[in-house]
C-alpha cells in the first residue's frame, strides 16, 4: 500500500472502501458476494472491501463530492431502471468509474494492470476528470 495518498501525494492513508458501500445495497438478490483473490475465496454480505491508499481530506472532500454527485446517477441504473445521461453526467460518472477503478486496482479486486497510471491519478486529483484518452468501459471487477 502507498505510504501517502495516492491522490494528492502528501496525507496519510486511511481506509476507504473500494466500492462505495452504497453499492451492496442496489444491486438486486439476497446472495453474498464471492470474492476471488489471488487464489483466496470468500464470501461477503457487502462489497465494501476497504483499501488504505486516500488521505482523509480527499476522501472527506472531493471523493465525497464526487460520490454525492454520482450515486444518485448510478444506483437507479444499477437497480436496472432505464436512465438516460446528460452530457455532464456522462461525465461525473466516468469520472467515478476512472477512481473506482484506481481503487479496485489498489485493493487487488482487479488483476494489477497499471489501466490507471500515476499520471492519471494526479490528472484525476488535479482536474477532476480522467485523463485524456482514458478509456472508460465495462471491466469485470469479480471473477
Ligand atoms: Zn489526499
Amino acid at each position: 500500500m502507498p505510504r501517502t495518498c495516492v491522490f494528492c501525494q502528501s496525507g496519510k492513508p486511511t481506509r476507504e472502501h473500494a466500492l462505495p458501500a452504497w453499492i451492496s445495497a442496489e444491486l438486486p438478490g439476497e446472495e453474498p458476494f464471492r470474492f476471488d483473490q489471488q487464489g483466496k475465496q470468500w464470501l461477503s454480505r457487502d462489497a465494501g472491501k476497504v483499501v488504505k491508499a486516500v488521505c482523509r481530506s480527499c476522501n472527506g472532500g472531493w471523493l465525497s463530492v464526487l460520490e454525492t454527485k454520482a450515486k444518485p446517477l448510478l444506483a437507479p441504473a444499477i437497480r436496472g431502471e432505464t436512465q438516460t445521461f446528460s452530457v455532464t453526467e456522462q461525465h461525473t460518472i466516468a469520472t467515478w468509474a476512472t477512481k473506482t477503478a484506481l481503487m479496485c486496482e489498489l485493493a487487488r479486486l482487479v488483476a494489477p494492470a497499471d489501466f490507471v497510471s500515476r499520471p492519471q491519478h494526479q490528472h484525476l486529483f488535479q482536474h477532476r476528470q480522467p485523463a485524456p484518452g482514458t478509456h472508460v468501459g465495462p471491466v469485470p471487477i469479480f471473477v
